[in-house]
């Protein structure tokens, strides 16, 4: 039912999946085989495969498939070093695998070859090796209590962590085969099984990975992986009654009506969302460092970055300065196949996606806003647009409220530090922010007033596997990575007894 590929460039050097989905320990075909969804390769347009649009069904038979295991002796019984030992098994097939992947995954999601390989792919294999760690460390309490019994001194109690369960993790476009390891990696270190449903725009690296995972010899329905359309196999994984947890990476608004959909159940939530995060320039910042800072903060990517430095806050002393510098950077930033050594920015997602970044920067130039560098699509194949620069954009304009993710940077300039701040706090997101300054002392004081789960000092965009990763207001509730994931895959336990 897969259709053979259309002419793609580079793809004699790609290894493409099977496209087969992974239920129950097996690389199987679902119910429907027919319903198939289009890979686009977004630097050209032209198809690369076909792959399965699962239905509910399919869903239904992932999920008990993840419930059979995880109630399973073999499973409960499990070395907590051993399911460490199935995620570095893991790495290691990830590891040989690298440059394949890497390419696969630059096809499907016109991200620069080079940055997913030294990016994405490393993410991807040190994830894997870091939550394969957290495994043997998960720990309870002891606690020391007085129950109103009429003997307190013969009882003890003390907590556990337990895994939540069966969990759901559904990942978005723009870091597929890091996202899929994100939800995958900390469910089997803390003990849960998971079905995964990729993006419908970059499944083919999470169907790889499936691969892999029945190479590593992963227990039947500790790893499912179901492809197709959100409203349908992920709406279906959100309802699903034997599904405990959703981890969900992705945009606001869908993470508002999973959260609605989870109410119902109860069912717990991590969602990873949306982001309007300030990159605040103040007069003393080291504009060598600063101004690349900045660019890249919001051109990395192609702007596709949760945690993207979307609004530019600089001084009125140094604004024309710092301006005239990103501008620069973004006139002469190179355009191009993300196979191409040469090239500095790739593609959008899909055309949908471009024509949606070029709509909101169209509606913020009708608004007053004048575009400062950038502003248009350029005339070629595949989901291009240029580097932007907005100036003379005022709050309440759309470009300055809503996430835009594409390469639009919109500029503010601000008078004194106390009205950064509050620009930088006025957004109805928190995911992230980052200060520039010499000024070490004021930078942790500004970096406490800010109102978002990251705050970067002299740097943007820097992730640590060891760090708490969220956000704030709509941007999310929970957090990944660090100790903090063993809160959001466990739910505590407390157990008492009379000696
Ligand atoms: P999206 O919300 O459209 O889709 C994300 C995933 O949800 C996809 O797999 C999609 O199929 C699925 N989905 C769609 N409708 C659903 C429904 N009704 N029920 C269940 N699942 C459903 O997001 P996107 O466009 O793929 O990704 C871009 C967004 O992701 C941006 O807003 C970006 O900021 C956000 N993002 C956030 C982070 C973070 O960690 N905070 C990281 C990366 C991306």
């Amino acid at each position: 039912a897969i259709a053979p590929p259309v002419t793609v460039p580079n793809l004699n050097e790609i290894s493409l999946p099977s496209g087969l989905i992974l239920l129950d320990g097996r690389l199987v075909e679902p119910l429907r085989p027919d319903r198939t969804i289009a890979a686009i390769d977004p630097a050209t347009g032209g198809t690369i495969m076909h792959f399965h649009a699962c239905g509910v069904e399919d869903v239904n038979r992932a999920v008990e498939a993840a419930q059979r295991c995880y109630e399973s002796d073999a499973w409960q019984g499990m070395r907590p070093i051993d399911r460490g030992r199935l995620l570095e098994r893991l790495a290691l097939l990830v590891e040989r695998d690298r440059e394949e992947l890497a390419r696969l995954e630059s096809l499907d999601s016109g991200k620069l070859l080079a940055v997913t390989n030294a990016i994405d792919l490393q993410f991807t294999i040190d994830g894997l090796r870091y939550f394969a760690g957290w495994a043997s460390k998960i720990a309870g309490e002891y606690v020391s209590h007085s129950p109103l019994v009429p003997e307190p001194a013969i009882y003890r109690a003390y907590t556990q962590r337990r895994p939540v369960g069966v969990v759901a993790g559904i990942t978005p476009w723009n870091f597929p085969i890091g996202q899929a390891i994100q939800k995958i990696a900390p469910a089997i270190a803390f003990g849960c099984t998971v079905v995964l449903k990729p993006s419908e725009e970059t499944s083919l690296s999470t169907l790889r990975l499936g691969e892999l995972i029945v190479e590593a010899g992963f227990p039947a329905g500790a790893v499912n992986i179901v492809t197709g359309y959100g409203a349908e196999v992920g709406a279906a994984l959100v309802d699903h009654p034997l599904v405990r947890k959703i981890a969900f990476t992705g945009s606001t608004a869908t993470g508002q009506r999973i959260m609605e959909a989870a109410a119902r159940s109860m069912k717990r939530v991590t969602l990873e969302l949306g982001g309007k995060s300030p990159a605040i320039v103040l007069p003393d910042a080291d504009l060598e460092r600063a101004i690349p800072g900045v660019a890249g903060a919001i051109f990395a990517n192609s702007g596709q970055i949760c945690t993207a430095g979307s609004r530019l806050l600089v001084h009125a002393s140094i604004f024309d300065e710092v301006l005239a510098g990103v501008c620069r950077i973004a006139s002469e930033i190179k355009l191009g196949s993300p196979f191409d050594a040469q090239t500095q920015m790739g593609p959008l997602i899909s055309a949908r996606q471009r024509d949606r970044v070029a709509g909101l920067v169209a509606q913020g130039l009708d608004e007053g806003a004048s575009a400062l560098s950038g502003g248009t699509a350029p005339e070629r194949d595949g989901w291009f647009y240029a580097p932007t620069v907005l100036g003379g954009v005022e709050r309440d304009m759309t470009v300055m409220r809503e996430e835009i993710f594409g390469p639009v940077v919109c500029a503010v300039r601000y008078d004194d530090v106390a009205d950064a701040v509050r620009i930088a706090n006025d957004t109805p997101f928190g995911l992230a922010a980052s200060i520039w300054t010499r000024d070490i002392d004021r930078a942790h004081l500004l970096a406490d007033r800010i109102d978002a789960g990251t705050v970067w000092l002299n740097t943007h965009n820097v992730l640590d596997l060891a760090m708490p990763f969220g956000g704030n207001k709509l941007s999310g509730v929970g957090r990944e990575f660090g100790s903090e994931a063993m809160q959001a895959f466990t739910e505590p336990k407390a157990v008492c007894m009379r000696l």
